[in-house]
């Protein structure tokens, strides 16, 4: 039944946006949601379509409306124009709970079930990760691309933990792939390391993506056709039970290396955040990231992408603590620079030791990265007093932004800081996708380079 619902909810988006986009380009019109769901209601009556009305009608509407948000977003200039679901992407179905009565059987602390009663579907268990306290709102259900099935539930009336006494005042964070993080307080360095059981994981996908390919070739020969070509438009290749098999263990993977890599980005986060009262790291490097995936341009991508996500995690985390996150020029070159004298060293390419040739001070990349992050983070903070608050540019709305989203989070106190590193199921939509490509990106180039990237 879930399987027809997830199917069902990807058909209502898909029909709902080809709907929005004809009505556009022919009456130059904009539907709306209210105007959607009558069109749904007789959608339901047609008789091509008339199975949708077999299914639980709840997460239509939702549907729908995640839509229209979607469109709302696009128009206001935040995101992208909703693009069309295609089959085997991550579906979830929403499911509003019913205020009046309940429908979460929460179960004592000593269970790890609980059960959730949704229309049309009857009862269904969940294993729980989280207690269920507050006031309810809404069953989100998703399954995965390795075929995992995942609740997330919302629920307001929490009450808010107080956040964790900061150990030190202010650390600098360089991010990267040999080490996640490598934070200095000033005095001493401390560094988080990268997941192990990651390369294990990237030689095993090496593995059956080489029994993919072999399996495709013999599948093209077996249609009769040549395997160096590609597919001619409109052959569809047939599926074999190996096939099928392999696909379905790549996928695992996969979500098994998104698990890894997130997991650890968001105790990594947690780590920096428990740190300091101030965390200065280096801003996105939106050039880095536009850059073509060359040889060259993989570890620095890799890098990027986590640098994103530790970003994200460190901005929410660290304004629900009340940290004061500064992100650092992106020209600010802190690799290169000196922290005992201050010296610009140009010739620096990836070595990870270095002698200053001014000064002679020894350094580690990465410490040294670190130790520089901090100072200017410190020095942006002092030149953000109101008297030259204009000449930061970009840097003051990041640091306006945290602390915005400081104040948002103490206006309201209900909610509940979630309990963070554990299951993927509780990162949200925006978090998971950037999550995904980044992998997908990484593992295409993974082996060939792993040694040398240190994975
Ligand atoms: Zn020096």
């Amino acid at each position: 039944m879930l399987g027809r619902l997830f199917g069902a909810s990807r058909y209502v988006w898909n029909w709902a946006l080809a709907r929005r986009s004809q009505a556009y380009q022919t009456d130059k019109i904009k539907l709306n949601w209210v105007s959607l769901s009558r069109e749904f209601t007789a959608l339901k009556a047609a008789p091509g379509t008339a199975w949708l009305g077999e299914l639980p009608r709840e997460p239509f509407s939702q549907v729908l409306r995640d839509q229209e948000r979607a469109f709302g977003n696009f128009f206001a200039g935040r995101a992208r124009y909703p693009r069309f679901r295609r089959r085997g992407s991550r579906v979830r179905v929403r499911f509003t709970l019913d205020q009046r009565r309940e429908q979460v059987a929460r179960g004592v602390d000593a269970e790890r079930w609980a059960y959730v009663q949704l229309p049309g579907l009857g009862r269904v268990k969940l294993r729980r990760t989280e207690a269920l306290e507050g006031r309810l709102r809404s069953v989100t259900l998703s399954r995965d691309g390795a075929g995992r099935y995942f609740a997330a539930i919302t629920a307001d009336g929490v009450e808010l933990t107080e956040p964790p006494a900061a150990r030190t005042h202010a650390v600098g964070i360089d991010v990267g792939l040999r080490t996640l993080v490598v934070m200095h307080d000033g005095e001493q360095a401390r560094a988080i390391p990268a997941p192990k059981a990651l390369s294990g994981k990237l030689a095993r996908l090496r593995r059956y993506q080489r029994h993919q390919s072999r399996q495709w070739a013999a599948q093209m020969r077996a249609q009769g056709l040549d395997p160096a070509k590609p597919v001619p438009k409109g052959v569809r290749l047939g599926m074999s039970r190996r096939r099928l098999r392999t696909r379905a263990r790549i996928a695992r993977l996969h979500a098994g290396v998104a698990d890894l890599r997130g997991d650890a980005l968001q105790r990594a986060s947690t780590g920096v955040v428990r740190e300091a009262e101030v965390i200065a790291l280096e801003s996105l490097r939106v050039k880095a990231l536009a850059r073509s995936m060359g040889r060259r341009g993989f570890r620095r991508s890799v890098a990027d992408a986590s640098l994103g996500a530790l970003r994200r995690q460190i901005l929410y985390k660290g304004a629900w603590a009340g940290r004061q996150v500064v992100a650092v020029d992106p020209f600010y070159p802190s690799s290169k620079t000196c922290s005992n004298c201050a010296a610009v060293n140009t010739a620096l390419k990836l070595e990870k030791h270095w002698v200053c040739l001014t000064c002679g001070a020894q350094h580690d990349r990465d410490v040294n990265a670190a130790k520089n992050l901090r100072a200017e983070g410190l020095r942006m903070l002092a030149d953000l007093s109101p008297a030259t608050a204009e000449r930061a540019g970009s840097d003051a709305r990041e640091v306006a932004c945290a602390a915005e989203a400081a104040e948002r989070a103490t206006v309201h106190p209900l909610q509940r800081r979630p309990t963070m590193n554990r299951e993927p199921a509780q990162r949200s939509a925006q978090a998971a996708r950037p999550a995904r490509t980044e992998t997908r990106q990484a593992l295409s180039q993974t082996a060939r380079r792993r040694v040398r990237a240190g994975l």
